[in-house]
C-alpha cells in the first residue's frame, strides 16, 4: 500500500524566521512512483494517553504523542515495515506522562529525524530522560507556534495552531494541560484536528482569534474530559467523526457524560477503549475507517 523508498531519506529543514514557517520535506518525494495516494491515520490503543501515528506515501511518517508505557512500539512494530526504524518527526503535545513516557522508549529504539515540542520547563524524571536522549542522539528540535506549517509530502501538511507563541523554558508546572501543541493535519479536502490535552481556557483564545478549527475528524481533547471541547468549540471545529483517546475504567472518569452528549449532537464517536486501535485512510478527498 504505501511505498517504502527510504534508504536514502535527505531532511531538508528550514526555519523562515519572522513568518515562523517550518517546512519539512524529503528527496523521496523525487522518487515517488504515485502508485497510491493514501494516507493512513492510527489512533493507537494504548490505554489512558493519546498517541496518533501518521505515515505518508512517499514514507514520511509522524507520531504524535507515545501514550502511558512501551505499548506503543508494539502498536509501530505492526504498522511498520520491519525493516523500518526510523519515524521522520516526532510530535509531544505536553509532557504529562500519559504522553510522554511512550516516546521516550520511542526514542530509544527508532531513529527519529525530527522532533516538535513546545520545550517547557518540567523537572520530571521522564521528562529529563526525554531530553537527554535528544541530546544524546543530536535529534534536532522545533519549538512550537501558531502559524508554523509542517510539510510531510505533496498535498500533506501540519499546521500548528497552538501555544500562540513559543513557550520553551517557561514553567508551567501547575498546568501542563494548557500548554498543549494543537494542530490540524491537513491532507487534500480532509482535515484531522488534534488538541493534545487542550481545555476550555486554550478553545477560548483560539476561538477569539478566529483560528480556522474547522477539521473532518477531530481528535477529542484531554480524553473526552469535561473542561474540553465546549459547545462553541465543537460548532467552530465541526466534525464527522469524534475519536476519544482512552482507557478503560480510567481513575479520571474519562470520557465525562456532558463532553459525551455534546459530542453525540454533532459526531460519531469512536473510542479506543470501545473498539481498540482505530484507524483511517484517506485519499485526497476522503478518509475511511480500515
Ligand atoms: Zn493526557
Amino acid at each position: 500500500m504505501f511505498q517504502k523508498i527510504k534508504n536514502d531519506f535527505g531532511w531538508i529543514l528550514l526555519v523562515a524566521l519572522g513568518v515562523g514557517a517550518v517546512f519539512i520535506w524529503s528527496q523521496v518525494l523525487a522518487q515517488e512512483t504515485g502508485s497510491s495516494d493514501k494516507i493512513r491515520i492510527d489512533f493507537f490503543d494504548v490505554g489512558q494517553g493519546s498517541a496518533i501515528f501518521l505515515a505518508a506515501p512517499n514514507g514520511n511518517q509522524v507520531l504524535i504523542d507515545g501514550g502511558p508505557s512501551d505499548v506503543v512500539l508494539a502498536k509501530l512494530g505492526q504498522a511498520l515495515p520491519l525493516t523500518d526504524k526510523k519515524i521522520e518527526l516526532v510530535i509531544l503535545t505536553h509532557p504529562d506522562a500519559d504522553h510522554l513516557s511512550g516516546l521516550v522508549e520511542v526514542l530509544r529504539r527508532y531513529e527519529v529525524g525530527q522532533i516538535m515540542e513546545t520545550g517547557i520547563a518540567d523537572n520530571t524524571a521522564e521528562y529529563q530522560a526525554w531530553n537527554e536522549l535528544i541530546k544524546q542522539k543530536n535529534i534536532p528540535v522545533v519549538f512550537a507556534s501558531a502559524g508554523q506549517t509542517i510539510k510531510m509530502a505533496d498535498n500533506l501538511a501540519i499546521k500548528i495552531l497552538y501555544p500562540l507563541g513559543k513557550i520553551n523554558g517557561r514553567d508551567f508546572s501547575k498546568n501542563t494541560n494548557a500548554t498543549s501543541i494543537v494542530g490540524k493535519i491537513i491532507y487534500g479536502g480532509n482535515s484531522i484536528l488534534f488538541t493534545g490535552d487542550a481545555e476550555e481556557q486554550t478553545e477560548q483564545p483560539l476561538l477569539m482569534l478566529g483560528a480556522d478549527l474547522r477539521a473532518d475528524i477531530l481528535a477529542v481533547g484531554h480524553h473526552g474530559s469535561k473542561n474540553s471541547t465546549s459547545a462553541e468549540f465543537l460548532s467552530a471545529v465541526a466534525p464527522q467523526i469524534a475519536v476519544i483517546q482512552v482507557g478503560a475504567k480510567n481513575r479520571y472518569g474519562h470520557p465525562a457524560s456532558e463532553t459525551l452528549a455534546r459530542l453525540k449532537n454533532v459526531a460519531s464517536i469512536l473510542r479506543n477503549d470501545q473498539v481498540g486501535d482505530i484507524n483511517f485512510q484517506c485519499d485526497l478527498r476522503a478518509c475511511i475507517q480500515r
